[in-house]
């Protein structure tokens, strides 16, 4: 690692960090581990890491923007809105980040299709959920197929699906002025997709659900109309943040997966 690509790093990670608190992209938590992912990935492995997750960045936080009337009446399901706290900013690039470290410790050709794997998988996740919620169409629980409200977690529509693999596709593009080969792209699209899907499965199956005692919805919330709410499925611990942790996880482990088998 370079000294001035450190340097380089720091003052890309304090503009991206500065820039996007004041596009009301992340929090102020958000903004704080954001400087540190960014320095990290800059400095460790250059703009070859660096766009990617740059990529995934930006377009992800302005989808979250778009709709914003009929995502509204979402938000008291969600757990989180859209400006981004550092545990989002964690789950999404934390796996990133360690990839980035541990190919400056060790050297293999494993770990940067690891990281898009990591990458494709959370914006697949990202893309799928956002374009699932402002557009028309059917959602089905991915466990059970039934058909489900809109913004039910665990629920996957045609749209989600197609968002989902367009933001995969996207971050193969972005690694291609370093490295393009078709089976790779085949391969970091499959593993984006199952990620999210795993994503969502989780989400069906062992996250935390609540139900409010008061108005009497299912919610994400641990607290609905300032009341604590019942916990009606999953387990406690296991929170949004949690289940885009194991996304970003099986992106990587799914593409390492493909990339053995193949
Ligand atoms: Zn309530």
């Amino acid at each position: 690692m370079e000294s001035t690509q450190l340097v380089t790093g720091v003052f890309l990670g304090i503009t991206i960090a500065v820039g996007a608190f004041f596009a009301r992209f992340l929090t102020f938590g958000g903004s704080i581990a954001t400087f540190f992912l960014a320095s990290i990935i800059f400095a460790a492995g250059s703009w070859k890491w660096t766009l990617p997750i740059f990529v995934f960045f930006v377009l992800s936080s302005s989808l979250s923007k778009l709709g914003q009337p009929k995502k509204k009446q979402f938000e008291s399901v969600f757990e989180k809105s859209g400006i981004r706290d550092y545990g989002q900013v964690l789950a999404n690039g934390g796996i990133g980040g360690l990839l980035a470290l541990a190919q400056v410790a060790l050297p293999s050709q494993d770990f940067y299709p690891a990281y898009l794997g990591s990458i494709a998988a959370v914006t697949a996740d990202t893309w799928g959920t956002e374009l699932g919620l402002i557009t028309r169409g059917r959602t089905y629980s991915i466990i059970s197929f039934k058909q489900v409200p809109q913004g039910t977690n665990g629920g996957v529509s045609l749209t989600g699906f197609a968002g989902g693999a367009i933001g995969a596709l996207t971050i193969a593009c972005s690694s291609a002025p370093w490295i393009w080969d078709e089976r790779q792209a085949v391969g970091i699209v499959a593993a984006g997709l199952s990620g999210s899907l795993i994503d969502s499965a989780l989400g069906a199956t062992m996250q935390a659900q609540y139900q409010c005692e008061s108005c009497g919805i299912t919610t994400e919330r641990r607290i609905h109309c300032s009341v604590p709410a019942k916990l009606v499925r999953g387990k406690q611990w296991i929170t949004n943040d949690v289940v885009n942790w194991a996304c970003a996880f099986s992106g990587a482990s799914l593409l390492l997966i493909f990339r053995h088998l193949s």
